[in-house]
């Protein structure tokens, strides 16, 4: 399979993400992740991208692009994958079909987490992550409370609240996620590619909602 996950900053894509990843052998492309990393070690792209992310805004189309290009031109580009937060723009959708016509790759569905504004921002106050590279485990203090409050179960590491998860720089965000998701969303629906995923209730919930749309788009496709 070679999905998208489409949908606000703090939908829930990057916990359904990591679940399709581990579930069906899915590469995990998360071009957050890849760029807090990036920051974190100092790297130029990182430098460059690092004013961007601290204040909630998409870094320029040409750095995001170049990173996720740089992953599939290496010598084992990623046959089956999960992109979780790329594309966010219509130019970064367009420059990714680039890659993926390069390598024949086909996408196999685009799904678009909805969830109301009130409720991601109530969300992300709640939410924690894990800042080990190769972990990055995410807790939500309601709906999945770590073991022991303010530690991975995993890796025993102390959890922190992402920098860009302060409500204001939410609010900022989703502007920004407004403003591009109608083209974007466009682009795919008329490529039959893009379908809705219900992005309230518990995470199994959504994760058998987004099982039950991908056979379903399976079965269109034959
Ligand atoms: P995320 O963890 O996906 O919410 O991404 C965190 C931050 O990384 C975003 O607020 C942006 O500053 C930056 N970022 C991640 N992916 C992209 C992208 N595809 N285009 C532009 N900026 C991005």
């Amino acid at each position: 399979m070679r999905l998208i996950l489409l949908g606000p900053p703090g939908c829930g894509k990057g916990t359904q993400a990591k679940l399709l990843s581990e579930r069906n052998g899915l590469e995990h492309i998360g071009t957050g992740d890849i760029l807090r990393e990036a920051i974190r070690q100092q790297t130029p792209a990182g430098l460059r991208a690092h004013p961007y992310v601290e204040k909630g805004q998409l870094v320029p189309d040409d750095l995001v692009n170049d990173v996720v290009a740089e992953r599939f031109n290496l010598n084992d580009p990623p046959e089956c994958f999960v992109l979780d937060g790329y594309p966010r723009t219509l130019a970064q959708a367009v420059a990714f079909d680039q890659v993926l016509r390069q390598h024949y790759f086909d996408l196999t569905a685009v799904l678009l987490f909805q969830i109301s504004d009130e409720e991601i921002i109530a969300r992300v106050g709640e939410r924690w992550s894990c800042p080990k590279p190769g972990c990055k485990a995410t807790y939500h203090t309601q709906s999945k409370p770590p073991k022991v409050p303010g530690i991975c179960d995993y890796c025993g590491t102390k959890l922190i609240q992402r920098e860009d998860d302060r409500p204001e720089t939410v609010k900022a965000r989703l502007v920004v996620y407004h403003k591009n998701i109608g083209p974007l969303a466009g682009y795919y629906r008329v490529q039959e590619l893009l379908r809705e995923v219900p992005g309230h209730g518990a995470i199994e919930q959504v994760y058998a909602n987004i099982m039950t749309i991908l056979n379903e788009q399976a079965k269109r496709k034959c």
